[in-house]
């Protein structure tokens, strides 16, 4: 069965397969990773194995903290103006989407948000260029979301704050294509997409950006402290680590980010040059700022939505049924769907508008 789920979502078979092996007796330990203490050596082993195949993944510089922490990006759209707000009192926003949209909205729980720039007027389906975007030079950060899930809306570039710390919502695209880390303050993301199984929630945070928390934030929100021990001030989520950790190995074993994100553009692109020469189906996000993991399409007739989806649930492809904010389909092809799903869909989408078009 390929899973196009957008999240959580399919893991790479061969982590699934080891996982299993070592789910009741890890290495000879006598224990499943998840009876562990995560102040035994056999964990924190673990722990940090999954932390420096991160950063050699990403190339993380070492003046970056990596942090394992728990909530999901929901609760860090929170926790984000919580750690970073310091003495200033506002924060810049750019609003690409749905999830740009919940961060706005949790960020003006706690500080006066400034949208920069928004992509409302073509409802969500481009990022709207830098030199429209009105940034407040005493801001406490820029924040964006680099891959809209739901609208399926890509960052292909980096935008410059003029040296405000920019932080990016990559929960969606987190390793599936090369970042240059240092461009910005801080990247976040929760597991369950392309890292591991949902309950890990990744932070990577400069170090000169630690510290300016407000006293209201719980301890084991405070991203110093949570530095400061390693990610361990409380219980982390320790079978999640491990089974990220295993994708990381995975991802090495791949041949990296590099390798990794070559396969991402090649799938994306089948499914885009299908949908392009297709009058059965459409995409509508300007093609410059699509997402190479999240791929939402409509048919030409909605009332056949229904049929597409029984006919793809016979052919083994299931979780395709796009967000009910954006109707139509939704494709999600993260690191871990194999070219052979795409393959599959655009062959069974073929059929279809053959059969129905
Ligand atoms: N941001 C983006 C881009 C997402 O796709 C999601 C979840 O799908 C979230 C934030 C929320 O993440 P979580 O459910 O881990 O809180």
């Amino acid at each position: 069965t390929f899973n196009f789920s957008a999240g959580p979502a399919v893991l790479p078979e061969p982590v699934l397969r080891r996982a299993a092996d070592e789910m009741l007796d890890w290495h000879g330990s006598g224990m499943s990773v998840m009876e562990m203490s995560h102040r035994g050596k056999e964990f924190i082993g673990i722990a940090s194995k999954a932390e420096s195949d991160f950063r050699k993944l990403l190339a993380v510089p070492d003046n970056y903290r990596v942090l394992f922490l728990q909530g999901g990006a929901m609760a860090e759209n929170a926790l984000i103006p919580m750690n970073l707000l310091g003495e200033k009192t506002s924060a810049d926003y750019v609003n690409t989407g749905e999830w740009s949209k919940k961060s706005i909205k949790e960020a003006g729980k706690y500080c006066k948000v400034n949208v920069a720039a928004t992509a409302a007027d073509r409802d969500f389906t481009y990022v709207p260029a830098q030199d429209t975007w009105q940034l407040d030079p005493n801001a406490a950060y820029v924040h964006i979301c680099t891959n809209e899930t739901i609208g399926g809306v890509e960052y292909n570039w980096v935008p410059d704050t003029h040296g405000v710390p920019l932080v990016a919502d990559m929960s969606s695209h987190l390793l599936s294509r090369a970042v240059d880390v240092a461009k910005y303050g801080v990247i976040y993301g929760g597991a369950q997409k392309n890292i591991g199984p949902a309950g890990l929630t990744l932070v990577v945070v400069r170090d000169d950006l630690l510290g300016h928390a407000l006293p209201i934030t719980p301890s084991a929100f405070n991203w110093k402290e949570q530095a400061d021990n390693d990610s361990m001030l409380n219980t982390p989520p320790t079978y999640s680590i491990y089974i990220a950790g295993l994708v990381f190995e995975w991802l090495l074993e791949q041949g990296g980010i590099e390798a990794i994100e070559k396969r991402n553009i090649a799938k994306a692109a089948l499914l885009y040059d299908y949908l392009d020469q297709s009058r059965f189906y459409s995409n509508p996000v300007a093609r410059g700022d699509r997402s190479r993991m999240n791929i939402p399409f409509r048919l030409a007739d909605a009332a056949l939505d229904d049929a597409f989806l029984k006919g793809a649930q016979q052919n083994n492809m299931v979780q395709l049924k796009g967000h009910r904010v954006v109707g139509g389909m939704r494709a999600s092809i993260y690191n871990a769907m194999p070219v052979e799903g795409v393959q599959a869909l655009v062959a069974y989408m073929k059929e279809f508008e053959r059969t129905h078009g």
